[in-house]
């Protein structure tokens, strides 16, 4: 199957060209028009390779896709008569709604089961507030959760009650959990729905590969077979990255995909080794200016032994680490494995030059998420002071020391369009250091072929030979105009595929 696209435009020359494809890769053997199965003209279009996000979450992005959404709710009624309508015509199983902000409303409080009842009809209903760090639950989920008045607020979490002490509807950080905890997993059938228009999703923003770097917490068997349907239907390449206690804790099970590795494989296996700036529960070096160092999720020596487990069962590993004593603690473990290079780093967002140096020795790649300077900067200035926060995910330094980096989004937990990840990377927001700013070009590349490399995915993220014929077409230049709109994604058909 021999593809010619015709009246390309790239960044490489300023005539349009001829781009030639064989059984899905490009091919350096040009041949005509005549010669070919299928000829294309992208009439002058703008391509790129397509994007790759290399750390992403894409069932829970369907899930919440699923969702009601009330991020176009200002008020209280706006929200309930949103989800009074989602009632009516709700079919079965929960009702679950994403982007609830009570601080958009005029009064500011948070909705109550006075409020929530007579709308849900006794539907369980769930609203998770935009941060994550919060829910609104009705009567229903009270009740099926067992959450009363005599309910302890569980450590690190808050019932909120009225005088009496019965709940109100809100709860606070770890007492979501309680309602989460109750409600029904969801079926293979939604899943495979969620993951399809997750891939739907991602398609619609150029992204052309994604990498799940949590598969496994609604069960691992379940979800794989809900990837391997929607990898039937052929709309994005995905790689999942399995949640370490899912092969190799109780229960755990070696994960089989009989899918072309092409669309679907395993990418390796996930450990987290600390948590989060915003919850103090980064493990630093020096002391957040609220308090603490944050904590490691596991000692030293067990993570080093939970990375050998991996490693040699023949897993690649990636490490969730964001503080600097966390990423001392991961070099370590990875150091001990007989070929570091093939692991991974995640986030990386506090450096300093002796990690750099070492992550560069190891030769391991790491993945950043700029957009995160975007939408979480204010949280990262308050628990670090303006100082620290300013030397966060040190791009420029990263590249200089020539270490592979892979860009990504960490959807769902911001948007995720990858221009706003490049447009941040290149012009960091106020307060953080300049110098550490990439060109719009070496941005792209980390959301292109940074992102495959670090996927171990050599055969994707430039338009050279070899390299499946995955791409973007604008309709002008979109590193010159931030008004470039994206016309399509195009992703590749293996051989012997339509
Ligand atoms: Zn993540």
């Amino acid at each position: 199957m021999r593809v010619l696209f015709k009246n390309v435009r790239t960044s490489e020359t300023s005539e349009p060209i001829t781009l030639h494809a064989e059984d899905g890769r490009w091919t350096s053997v040009a041949f005509s028009e005549r010669e070919a199965d299928t000829v294309v003209d992208l009439e002058g279009g703008f391509v790129l390779p397509g994007f790759v996000d290399c750390h992403c979450h894409v069932l829970p992005m369907g899930l919440d896709l699923q969702a009601v959404d009330l991020s176009g709710c200002w008020t209280r009624e706006e929200v309930l008569r949103t989800i009074a309508d989602a009632a009516a015509s709700h079919e079965d199983g929960w009702l679950l709604a994403v982007q609830y902000d009570q601080t958009r409303f005029p009064e500011g409080s948070h909705l109550t089961i006075a409020e929530l009842d007579p709308v849900t009809k006794g539907i369980p209903t769930i609203l998770r507030h935009s941060s994550g760090h919060a829910a609104v639950v009705n009567s229903a989920v009270l009740q099926i959760a067992g959450i009363e008045a005599e309910t302890e607020d569980p450590p690190g979490g808050e019932i909120v009650r009225d005088p009496n002490g019965r709940p109100l509807g809100p709860l606070l950080e770890n007492a979501m959990g309680l309602a989460y905890r109750a409600a029904p997993k969801p079926t293979v059938a939604r899943m495979r729905d969620a993951i399809l228009a997750a891939q739907r999703r991602l398609r619609s923003l150029g992204i052309t590969c994604a990498n799940d770097m949590a598969t496994g917490s609604r069960g691992l068997e379940a979800e794989l077979a809900a990837y391997r349907m929607a990898a039937e239907e052929r709309v994005c390449r995905t790689r999942l990255t399995i949640l370490w206690e899912r092969v190799f804790g109780e229960g755990g099970e070696q994960p089989s995909l009989e899918t072309p590795p092409e669309w679907l494989r395993v990418y390796g296996i996930k450990l987290f080794a600390d948590g989060a700036i915003g919850a103090g529960t980064a493990a630093m070096t020096e002391e957040y200016v609220t308090g603490g160092r944050g904590m490691l999720i596991y000692e030293p020596e067990e993570l080093a032994e939970k990375v050998r487990t991996a490693d040699s069962a023949g897993y690649r590993v990636a490490i969730h680490s964001i503080g600097d004593r966390s990423t001392a603690t991961v070099l370590d473990a990875i150091e001990q494995t007989p070929r570091p290079s093939r692991h991974r780093v995640e986030h990386v967002m506090v450096l300093d030059a002796n990690l750099i140096e070492r992550i560069q020795r190891l030769g391991i790649a790491v993945t950043l998420q700029p957009e995160f300077l975007l939408r979480f900067g204010h949280a990262y200035k308050r628990q670090l002071g303006a100082e620290r926060a300013a030397r966060l995910k040190p791009l420029r330094t990263l590249r200089q020391a020539g270490i592979p980096v892979g860009l990504s989004s960490d959807l769902p937990i911001v948007p995720g369009d990858p221009w706003d990840g490049i447009r941040t990377a290149a012009a960091r927001p106020e307060g953080f250091d300049q110098e550490e700013n990439l060109t719009l070009e070496e941005a792209v590349e980390g959301y292109t072929r940074g992102a495959a490399l670090a996927n171990g995915d050599e055969d994707q993220g430039v338009l050279g030979a070899g390299c499946w014929a995955d791409f973007q077409v604008y309709d002008k230049d979109p590193i010159q105009h931030p008004d470039a709109k994206l016309v399509g994604t195009f992703v590749a058909a293996s051989a012997g595929e339509d």
